[in-house]
């Protein structure tokens, strides 16, 4: 049987069905409903945050947050992430300004974030990457010595502390994914935490075509609702999240009991102080010492029915669609890692004989 990189968390179906029963009495399918306002508060309490909204996905959550914010400018951000971090940027007509990685968490490093700050600088977007805690208190000093903005992508981080603080409490705003690969997902969807009465104001306005009341339309606004049968599964699936994580925890382990001591394998840190979700486990293959490279690692994985993939490859600042205009020789620590990196297959019911198997697999590549 092949194995995939991540595999869907869902409820029983019988829980299921018994959340959505009620919505054939009300016939209310979305529009901020009972579920909504459920999976909403039962959040609200789960992360450990002031305030928060839920939208359909996490892109539009970065996306509107920008929007929200009424970002004008260069906007500091690291190309190693998903597609959606950049694209978010980009679409709010901002300018993207990519700073290098933390050779150790992948991260964006702190050390170079002042030196590519202009008299254009609004927004620092950083990205909590595999789940790996940003340096959050450099960050803010920053951001406060210069005025500016910081919108976390917590896409990763779902469920995690920092010194016992919810990771949805840093910064201006943080952004949340529950896509079906996420750790915690409502099918697709996304939710945004953070301070200010008048920002929650923005962003719930944003979502629903910028209507402010019935007949007043006073923001260009997107669609961004999440809808009630999103929000049931998120309710279903948030009950059996911590069980999840700990199973994942248990994978992980297992993972680094065989490869932690490899020569050429670089795993990810244990962060000290941080409650980790285990949502990805990405190991970094140098060539010359392990003798294989990530790219023959992949394939052979390949071959015997395992998908690993190459998060993140390539960066963002190289994507096609933006023709050159951003050089990925200035981020050279990104471009090392992307051309290295694997994620190994993780989910909760993943087996650890499995682990064992991939593990054995990849050891057997070793010159
Ligand atoms: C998944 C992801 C997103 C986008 O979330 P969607 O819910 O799929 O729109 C953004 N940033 C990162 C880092 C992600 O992994």
């Amino acid at each position: 049987m092949s194995i995939n990189v991540t595999r869907s968390s869902m409820p029983p179906l019988e829980e299921y069905i018994t959340e959505i029963r009620d919505l054939w009495d009300s016939h209310w399918l979305t529009n901020m409903g009972v579920k909504h306002k459920q999976l909403q508060s039962d959040l609200k309490k789960y992360l450990g945050v002031e305030n928060i909204d839920l939208l359909t996905n996490g892109h539009m959550a970065l996306e509107l947050s920008m929007q929200a914010l009424g970002l004008k400018g260069e906007v500091i951000t690291t190309p190693f992430t998903f597609a959606s971090t950049t694209h978010a940027i980009v679409r709010n007509g901002l300018e993207p300004v990519f700073c290098d990685i933390d050779p150790i968490d992948f991260t964006i490093d702190t050390d170079k974030i002042e030196s590519l700050i202009t008299d254009k600088t609004c927004a620092i977007v950083p990205v909590h990457v595999y789940g790996n805690v940003c340096h959050v208190e450099k960050i803010e000093q920053i951001a406060k010595k210069y005025s500016l903005k910081v919108i976390y992508d917590a896409a990763h981080t779902f469920g995690e502390t920092v010194g016992g603080k919810g990771i949805g409490s840093f910064g201006d705003v943080s952004c949340f994914s529950f896509h079906a690969t996420k750790v915690f997902n409502s099918i697709e969807g996304g939710a945004v935490c953070f301070k200010g009465k008048e920002f929650g104001e923005e962003i719930y306005r944003l979502k629903n075509f910028g209507i402010r009341g019935p007949e007043i339309v006073d923001g260009v606004g997107a669609n961004a609702k999440m809808n009630e049968f999103c929000a049931a599964m998120g309710i279903c699936n948030l009950r059996h999240v911590d069980e999840e994580i700990a199973k994942r925890k248990l994978v992980v382990e297992r993972y680094r009991e065989h490869l932690e001591n490899v020569d050429g394998l670089q795993l990810n840190p244990i962060q000290k102080n941080v409650l980790s979700n285990y949502a990805y486990f990405p190991v970094v293959f140098e060539e010359k010492v392990f003798g294989a490279s990530r790219n023959e690692v992949m394939d052979m994985l390949s071959n015997n029915g395992i998908g690993a993939r190459k998060y993140f490859y390539p960066l963002t600042n190289t994507f096609d669609c933006f023709h050159g205009k951003f050089d990925s020789n200035l981020t050279p620590v990104a471009l090392h890692i992307s051309k290295r990196v694997l994620t190994l297959p993780l989910y909760a019911d993943l087996s650890l004989e499995d682990v064992d198997r991939i593990c054995d697999l990849i050891i057997k590549c070793k010159r």
